[in-house]
């Protein structure tokens, strides 16, 4: 019999009991080398914790279990994770296409840092697989996907990405932060690399920045191993047993974020004061259908727009309580930001800006009630 639901996978996977002490909880192994057995005689195949630590070891393979993937790979944070994979697969004169509403610091990465090492780039409206598909080249490397993006919520059909991109022997990469595997299996899809902020929904409790990659193709796993080892932005004993933690809860609170999210876009919608709310859980979403085929559900992320401008967006954001102000997101608390002054300052002026009047919400796991009864306060 073989034990591998999702939730199981979660407590189990990577993480059997401690054969010595039976120790149920895997330990944080605080140690930076290993004794040997006579030169080369390593005892449980550790020899430096930059190369591997059990601790990161475990959470390694729960993260590859639960994106059912071949390897996973944990770094000190989401952007150490993409830097390890660009440099891994892209060299000078390599292309790759990422969403035209990219995460903020994916944009900057690209565009401050990779662009001068000679990596090329176009940010494209992947919903319209047409136009990915026109700008491919011959020297794409890689289609870089984000579904839901972050922060307008639109949602990237990766089933036909993954086809464009293999048409053109290029990679399809997933940053699956806001899903998590709970809610969207991108490798499943015919994805080749997931990329996690593991800081956000992973994680869970706000309290660990780190970051992941899951590999579908053990060669290609064995590829950025060797760009993880060789770079070293590795994830910590503790930071890993810190996501580790969170990860064993992953489904119940995602189910949680998902129905919070539910009642509080139920409140935003017939509101006078909200010109619009986008979340892929709403008919009218121009990728809800894709939503509901490649998602399990739409999520714990929210965006709403003010009919009266930036001041009014401003103004909800300065009036929340129970939400707090804050960057980042998929934690179990909720927290309220302006993109376009907080997370996307660094896309203004670019093709990737943000509207002004936009608030997103980390609808977190609190009493509904009570999250509901916040922003209306806010917004009245
Ligand atoms: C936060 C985030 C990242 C970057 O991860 P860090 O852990 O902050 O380095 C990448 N992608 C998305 C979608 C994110 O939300």
């Amino acid at each position: 019999m073989t034990f591998d639901g999702f939730e199981t996978l979660a407590i189990h996977a990577g993480q059997e009991a401690d054969a010595e002490t039976g120790a149920v909880v895997v330990p944080i192994y605080q140690t930076s080398t290993y004794a040997q057995d006579g030169v080369g005689g390593l005892r449980g195949g550790y020899e430096y914790s930059r190369t591997a630590n059990p601790t990161r070891t475990a959470l390694e393979e729960c993260l590859a279990a639960l994106e059912s993937g071949a390897r996973g790979l944990a770094f000190a944070s989401g952007m150490a994770a993409e830097d390890t994979l660009l440099r891994t697969i892209a060299g000078p004169g390599g292309h790759v296409i990422i969403p035209g509403d990219a995460y903020g610091g994916t944009f900057r990465l690209f565009s401050k840092v990779l662009e001068r090492w000679g990596l090329e780039w176009d940010a494209v409206d992947q919903t319209d697989p047409a136009a990915v598909r026109r700008a491919m080249r011959p020297s794409t490397v890689a289609v870089w996907t984000e579904s839901p993006t972050n922060p307008l919520l639109n949602i990237t059909d990766i089933e036909t990405m993954a086809e464009i991109a293999h048409d053109g022997g290029a990679l399809l990469v997933v940053d699956n932060t806001f899903a998590s595997p709970y809610l969207q299996r991108p490798l499943l899809l015919g994805a080749d690399v997931v990329v996690h902020s593991t800081t956000k929904y992973m994680g869970g409790h706000s309290d660990v920045v780190g970051g992941a990659l899951v590999a579908a193709d053990p060669e290609l796993g064995e590829r950025i191993a060797f760009h993880q080892n060789t770079m070293g932005a590795v994830a910590g004993p503790f930071d890993a047993w810190l996501t580790l933690r969170g990860a064993k809860t992953l489904g119940v609170r995602m189910d949680r974020h998902c129905a919070n999210a539910e009642k509080v876009v139920e409140a935003l919608s017939g509101h006078p004061a909200v010109r619009e709310v986008l979340y892929p859980g709403l008919p009218e979403h121009p990728g809800h259908k894709v939503a509901e085929r490649q998602m399990r559900a739409f999520g714990g992320m929210v965006s709403f727009r003010l009919r009266d401008g930036e001041e009014a967006a401003l103004r909800v954001c300065d009036r929340a309580r129970l939400f707090t102000l804050g960057e980042s997101l998929g934690g179990v608390e909720s927290l309220i930001e302006h993109p376009a002054r907080m997370t996307h300052a660094s896309t203004a002026g670019s093709p990737l800006e943000v509207p002004a009047d936009l608030v997103r919400l980390s609808v977190g796991i609190e009493s509904a009630d009570d999250l509901v009864a916040d922003l209306l306060a806010a917004l009245d």
